[in-house]
């Protein structure tokens, strides 16, 4: 049983164990709270990963780039992939959100205790931040943007001497593996820690599912299902193997759905793109950059939630308002951290833009960690799929690649 058990593949694993949490949530309910250190243990692990992969990955996969050009023309396509996918997640937003109104005629009260603390950031202020002070503060902090500033201009200077330096440019290389294979040993206990951690959610947060909110809580599923699953048909779009696309993303899809953060699901969607054929320094370039300024699945979550709450209180809001929110909410996601309830912080500065009682964040808190898991599953697979699909575009996908073959293949 236990070599049939290690024969499946980790996505397989990943899946069953997530289920069997389910199930053991559902009976065993809030008392498995006292379990959440384990799980803050694999979360740790791999955000650990996070810090130590980007660097040797990005200046190996770019000196084994034979045209640097390529990458700013190909990140070029990659950010207008994530434009592409916040208009779609808004336009997904506001259909769903008018046709169901979820928060018409709700009675809920604001959680006593709760006040709001406000998050915001101009964009010249977003700009500036990228460029670190001291790059050594940049990975204590995890900052990404930073991090990824230092990794690129690294890893360009790097290539345009690469003949000179070649013992520099070797050590990235073997860094580079050695660090995936930590990475492999740390996905080893990635099925358990996936059960775990939804048993420990469905545990906690399970009633709220029943409760008031339960047609937001759907709303938010459906739409986010549906934004991943219009991904892997964009994939199919562009001339690509959609099966083969979505059985290897859903193994990053489902760390980030159970562990609420996409920048824990980073190191395996940087494995996840390579394996399917993206030159490495792109796909690290991409996913990297994705995972903090592409979160169509947080846009979609906020443009619902401000609808949804000045339905709540009652406050009519008209289509050029809702557009502009979402809009607003897609820009606001551009500087945000893929951590668990990294898009609640800062919805209140919509909701304050928007007119409305930035104290309404409270109306949702209660069941934000159950819709965060399909937001951040959504964050993943429009990172992975932005970077195939301009990899694609601009023909730098490997031959051998399982996303170049008409049927799909094991
Ligand atoms: N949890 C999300 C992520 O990690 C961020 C959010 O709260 O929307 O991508």
């Amino acid at each position: 049983m236990w070599k049939k058990w290690n024969s499946l593949n980790l996505s397989v694993q990943i899946i069953i164990c997530v289920i069997i949490g389910f199930l053991i949530g559902v009976f065993a309910g809030e008392e498995l709270s006292v379990l959440s250190p384990l799980g803050d243990m694999f979360i740790k692990a791999i955000q650990m990963m996070v810090i130590l992969i980007i660097v040797p990955s990005i200046v190996s996969g770019f000196c084994s780039v034979d045209n640097p050009a390529q990458l700013g023309k190909t990140g070029v396509k990659i950010i207008a992939v994530f434009a592409f996918m916040y208009v779609l997640a808004a336009t997904v937003a506001i259909v769903l959100v008018n046709l169901f109104k979820p928060g018409v005629g709700m009675q809920i009260v604001i959680p006593e205790g709760y006040t709001y603390e406000p998050v915001s950031q101009t964009f010249l202020q977003l700009l500036s931040s990228i460029v670190p002070k001291n790059p050594v503060q940049a990975f204590a902090d995890g900052n990404l943007l930073q991090i990824l500033f230092v990794s690129v201009l690294l890893a360009c200077c790097t290539t345009l001497i690469k003949d000179k330096v070649p013992a520099v440019v070797t050590f990235f290389d073997q860094l580079n593996s050695v660090i995936m294979k930590m990475l492999s040993a740390i996905m080893r206990v990635s099925p358990y820690a996936a059960g775990l951690l939804m048993a420990i959610a469905i545990g906690v947060n399970g009633p709220a599912i029943l409760g008031d909110l339960a047609i937001f809580i759907l709303i938010m599923y459906v739409g986010q299902f549906l934004l991943a699953f219009c991904n892997v048909l964009v994939v199919g779009a562009a001339g690509m193997n959609m099966v083969a696309y979505f059985r290897r993303v859903l193994e990053p899809a489902i760390i980030a759905f159970t562990t609420r953060s996409s920048l824990a699901a980073l190191p395996a969607n940087i494995e996840c793109v390579t394996d399917l054929g993206v030159p490495r320094g792109i796909g690290t370039f991409g996913v990297t950059i994705g995972n903090t300024i592409n979160m169509g699945g947080t846009s979609f979550y906020q443009a619902v939630c401000v609808v949804f709450i000045a339905q709540a209180y009652g406050i009519e809001m008209s289509l050029t308002q809702q557009i502009i929110v979402a809009l607003s909410a897609a820009v606001l996601c551009v500087s945000l951290v893929g951590i668990p309830g990294g898009g609640l912080a800062s919805l209140g500065v919509l909701l304050a833009g928007a007119g409305l009682p930035p104290e309404g964040v409270g109306l949702i808190i209660a069941v934000d960690a159950i819709v965060d898991m399909p937001r951040t599953l959504n964050n993943v697979f429009g990172d992975a799929s932005a970077t195939i699909i301009a990899s694609k575009l601009d023909g730098l996908i490997a031959a051998d690649s399982p996303l170049l073959r008409r049927k799909y293949k094991k």
